[in-house]
Formats: C-alpha cells, structure tokens, sequence
C-alpha cells in the first residue's frame, strides 16, 4: 500500500533521481505517498560534459543551466518537495555538517523508505561517497544516543540502492523491481529535461523497457511494460512469503 507513504530520495547528482527512480517516485507520488528529493550537487564538474563545450562556459553559468532543469524534471514528475545542497562535484566532501544535516531531515521526515546510490558504481565515485553517508547517516538516525535538538530517533526505514550505469561492472543485483508502466511516459518527459546528458535518455528508456521484461517474466504480470530496478540493503522480514 503506498498511500500515505513517506519516500525520501538522496541523489548524489541533479539528474540521478531521474536516471534511476523518476518512474517510481512518479508512481509513488500518483498513488499517494510524500516524497523528498535531496540533491547533493548539480554536477557541474563531473556530469556537465556537453555544456563544457560551449564556449565562454563558467561553473556558475552549468550550475544554473543544471539547477533548473532539475527543477523542471522534478515538476514534471509531480515532485513539489526537493532541495539543492549546492555542494561540489568531483570529489565531493560530505563530512560532518552534511552529516548533522541529513540527520534532521531524516528525524523530520521520517521517511518509510529511502532511496539512495547502491554501495558501488566503478564509474563515479560520489555515488560510492554518497551511498556510505546516506547508510551511515540512516542507521545512526536509528539511535538514540546520537542526539539532534528536538528530533527523536527513528526506526530502522527500508533502503534501496539505485541501479548504477554499469551494472554488471558494478555487481549490482537487483532486489526490487517497480512496476513505472503507469507513469513511464511522466518519466520520459523527465529525462528529456537534461539538455548536457542526451545520450542517456535512449540508455535508460532502453533500461526501463528490459526491466520490464525481467520483471513481466519473475511476477507473472503481462500488464507491466516498463519498471525500474533496486538493490535492497536489507532482506524482507514478514510472517510469510510473497
Ligand atoms: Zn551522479
């Protein structure tokens, strides 16, 4: 049952909540949950190439460019909760004032499930930085001896890794598999938005169509045509199977 839900989505990047869980946020959103996005950086060193060669480019022109089409992606799938960190790119430090930081937002939020890098992409290693700070961040949440002005700890929410570019480079298994049929064409017009990263768009609408099939063969269901896929940090617990 997803109404009611709370999904908080960290992204390393402005446009990797896009990439790798638009159609499920999409969906999530439609069918009734709360959804906070937060972007850590727009990725104005490390995944801007195309605007880079325009002539006379600066880093404050990219991140504007950057920025607002995030913010366009975001409004196309129904996301009216998403905030900008501004950090750098390329390495990308996240110490203890992002830590405190993300703390709160989690004790506030309070999310049921949250949505993150999984714990290794060979090709980008602020995806790597950000998994481990969002695990790490996730499970002290839990804590009680980890005070936060005004914020009580949490229970332990569900985590889900996003699946990286390379998958199989990057041992990713998937775990979860949502069904984004409903919502694929909201995804699209999402990817769309990102003007610096074109040659994704074909990658990743290729991606949700071969998930679909994987997920169309395991669950049985003709009716799904396109899904997305997670890595589960945890195993599911329940009084039966599913
Ligand atoms: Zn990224």
């Amino acid at each position: 049952m997803i109404e009611g839900k709370r999904l908080l989505v960290v992204s390393a990047h402005a446009a990797d909540y896009v990439w790798r869980s638009g159609g499920t946020i999409a969906h999530y959103l439609k069918h009734g949950a709360q959804v906070k996005v937060v972007c850590l950086s727009v990725g104005v060193r490390g995944e801007s190439n195309d605007l880079w060669k325009q002539p006379g480019q600066t880093a404050e022109k990219v991140a504007e460019i950057r920025t607002g089409e995030s913010e366009k992606a975001a409004a196309l799938l129904g996301i009216q909760d998403i905030e900008f960190w501004g950090l750098q790119d390329y390495p990308m430090t996240l110490g203890m004032q992002e830590q405190e930081r993300l703390l709160r937002i989690i004790r506030s939020f309070r999310p049921d499930i949250i949505l993150t890098h999984d714990r290794n992409d060979v090709l980008n290693p602020d995806h790597n930085h950000v998994h481990e700070f969002v695990w790490q961040t996730a499970i002290m949440s839990n804590s009680s001896g980890v005070e936060t002005d005004g914020f009580k700890a949490t229970k332990q929410m569900r985590l889900y890794g996003f699946e990286p570019h390379q998958t199989e480079l990057s041992g990713f298994v998937p775990g979860s598999f949502i069904d984004i049929t409903d919502v694929y064409e909201q995804k699209v017009a999402a990817m769309q938005c990102f003007q610096a990263q074109k040659h994704l768009i074909k990658y990743y609408t290729d991606r949700a169509s071969l998930r679909g099939n994987h997920a169309r063969r395991i669950s049985g269901d003709a009716s799904i045509e396109y899904a997305e896929s997670f890595a589960n940090f945890f195993p599911v617990v329940d009084t039966e199977f599913h």
